[in-house]
């Protein structure tokens, strides 16, 4: 019977069943064995209990001793492993061993047990075998005989599970980040699983910036970092890293596109705080890139695969916020995108870029009281471009950074030639993007190019999107705004009305202006009531509005009965090259006295 029992259990080891299978029989097989007895089996790791099997208890059980430390008075099992030696404990009710367990067994109506410690080939403890008695007694000679048997083929099999364990861990784990590796990914992404999943690609942003300036350790801690906060909000077996800073993520879920929306802002929210990479305090940031299989769609994984990778490439290069799910029209997008990017690109090369300017006019005198310089790009084939081409182009950062550098050097040649001209200088604002505030140094260029040319700072004013406020970089963008204005060059928040960003949020951003979108104009009375009510909330926090948009007289009129006094539009001028610039701003010289040029400068 014995060895039966013997031949069975080496048969699930041999053939590499999983460990709690194979103890489970073991204990099974015993009972059947020996009358009024239990059988329980535990592992122990980091020198604490691991329940491995107990299938006559009730799960409560396993719950409880799950963790417990080993020691020198720790129950049966706890004391067994820490002393070595078997512990026999005739009368659970009363032995000190058992202050603090007995509560768990005795209401089972067990009364003895006698625990058994597993020990490996190095004389080191790796799991204890139990047995508990409905009377208080000892165990009979038989007993002895089949847990001797019984510790042996413990030994064997969780030594056997151990190295399997340490094996694998080789094999699949990422020794830097402990996230399961490329070949762990490649295994989990190939294997079947639920019908709704999704596959989320985190890409560690600017890991090269980090590598260069401080070191490779700075940037291994960087990777580090993140991988560990991902691995706290999905759970480890679903995280990998495979090669240098990419770590996916595979979600399971019937509704896969909640939660990998709920994911992906939680990640964002979480990664972005300073940890300590290798002695630098750093920041890291991430770009997510997803792509969904809903319940019922049977999509390969390796077309799951490819869209997760242009979603994050999208993710990445337009840097807009860190997350882009996959969709159909992606592909078309990014196509555009890159035409685009590659009809500036050869603009920037061949200097074929002018500002061009579109007057900010008082609504009361009509006269203008600023300009807005607006980039025009002339192509090979002799094609003015502006618009949604200029706008997917300078999603590009290096695209938006050069064009900023071309239209400040180009708009202060302009300023020279318009005091040449004869005309009173009125601010001219340049259009900056979120990728100038990358890192410090816009104010300093702005001032720069004004002072070389020898332009007063209220020359220029600036606008920006509320784009640069929801990045990464709003220290940066605090200082270089706070700078701008301390030397008098007005801020105007653009776009106003169109993004995402709360009333309250764009409020508390440090700017002049409001330049409310052109949407609001073309709305009828919606649209006015909302400019109504953006303009006397500005007003009350001193900041004031420019309306964009301005097509029709019938809106000019509107406007002027809300009290808007700023307004942009095609009524009154369209953008214009510099020549028909200063003959329109020439035809308002002499200035009439009641006109303000200066922008009214916002208080605190
Ligand atoms: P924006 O800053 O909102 O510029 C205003 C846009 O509205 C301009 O388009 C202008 O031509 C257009 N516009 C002006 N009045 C009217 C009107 O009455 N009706 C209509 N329907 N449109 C009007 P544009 O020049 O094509 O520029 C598009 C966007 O490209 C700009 O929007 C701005 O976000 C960006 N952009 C233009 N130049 C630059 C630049 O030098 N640097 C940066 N970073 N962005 C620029
Ligand atoms: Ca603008
Ligand atoms: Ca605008």
């Amino acid at each position: 019977m014995l060895i039966e029992l013997q031949n069975q259990v080496l048969e699930k080891i041999a053939t590499g069943e999983p460990l709690t299978d194979t103890l489970d029989l073991l204990c099974r097989q015993v009972e059947r064995l020996l009358d009024d007895v239990r059988c329980t089996v535990v592992m122990i790791e980091d020198d604490k209990i691991r329940p491995l099997a107990a299938p006559a208890m009730p799960p409560f059980y396993a719950e409880a001793i799950n963790g417990v430390p080993v020691g020198p008075c720790a129950g049966s099992c706890g004391t067994a492993a820490w002393t070595r030696h078997p512990v026999v404990v005739t009368d659970i009710a009363t032995d000190p061993l058992w202050d603090g367990f007995r509560e768990l067994v005795l209401p089972l109506g067990l009364r003895a047990c006698w625990s058994s410690p597993i020990v490996d080939n190095h004389g080191v403890s790796i799991g204890c075998f139990a047995f508990y008695y409905r009377e208080p007694r000892g165990p009979t000679l038989l007993e002895r005989s089949v847990v001797d048997a019984c510790l042996h083929l413990c030994m064997i099999a969780i030594d056997r599970a151990r190295s399997v364990a340490a094996h694998h861990a080789l094999v699949y784990r990422d020794a830097l980040t402990g996230l399961g590796n490329r070949a762990a990914f490649e295994e989990t992404i190939a294997s079947p699983r639920a019908d709704g999943w999704a596959l989320m690609l985190i890409d560690v942003d600017d890991l090269k910036t980090v590598n260069d300036m401080f070191g490779h350790r700075a940037g291994d801690g960087m990777i580090t970092t993140v991988a560990h906060r991902v691995a706290d909000i999905v759970t480890r077996p679903r995280a990998f890293r495979i090669g240098g800073d990419e770590l996916p993520v595979l979600i399971e879920s019937a509704e896969p596109e909640a939660e990998v929306e709920r994911l992906s802002k939680t990640l964002l929210a979480t990664i972005d705080h300073p940890a300590d990479c290798a002695g630098q305090m750093l920041t890291p940031s991430i770009s997510i890139g997803a792509a969904i299989v809903v319940p019922g769609s049977d999509t390969a994984h390796e077309i799951v695969r490819r869209h997760a990778d242009l979603a994050l490439y999208h993710a990445k290069s337009t840097g807009k916020g860190g997350f882009v799910c996959h969709t159909p029209r992606l592909g078309t997008r990014i196509a555009r995108r890159l035409a685009a990017v590659r009809t500036v690109r050869a603009a920037i090369a061949n200097d074929a870029i002018a500002p061009y300017y579109q007057p900010i006019v008082d609504l009361a005198t009509r006269t203008p009281i600023g300009l807005e310089a607006l980039c025009r790009i002339r192509t090979s084939e002799g094609v003015i471009v502006a618009g949604d081409t200029l706008q997917d182009a300078l999603t590009d950062a290096h695209v938006a950074v050069d064009i900023t550098r071309l239209m400040l050097a180009k708009i202060c040649d302009d300023l020279r030639g318009m005091r040449d001209a004869g005309l009173t200088i009125r601010p001219v604002a340049i259009n900056l993007s979120p990728f100038d505030f990358r890192r410090p140094g816009i104010a300093r260029s702005i001032l720069d190019a004004l002072d070389a040319v020898g332009m007063p700072r209220s020359a220029l004013a600036i606008e920006v999107t509320e784009l640069v406020s929801l990045g990464r970089h709003n220290d940066v963008v605090t200082a270089e705004l706070a700078e701008l204005r301390r030397n008098g060059i007005s801020a105007a928040l653009d776009d106003f009305g169109t993004g995402f960003a709360s009333l309250s949020h764009l409020l508390s951003m440090s700017v002049d202006t409001i330049k409310i979108d052109r949407s609001f104009v073309g709305d009828g009375p919606r649209g006015f009531a909302i400019i109504d009510g953006v303009a006397r909330i500005a007003g009350a926090l001193g900041i004031r509005i420019i309306v964009e948009g301005v097509e029709e007289e019938a809106q000019a009129w509107a406007l002027a009965r809300l009290g808007c006094q700023a307004v942009q539009g095609f009524r009154f001028a369209p953008p214009m090259p510099l020549a028909k610039t200063i003959d329109y701003l020439a035809a308002f010289e002499p200035l009439p006295p009641a006109v303000v040029v200066q922008p009214l400068r916002r208080v605190g």
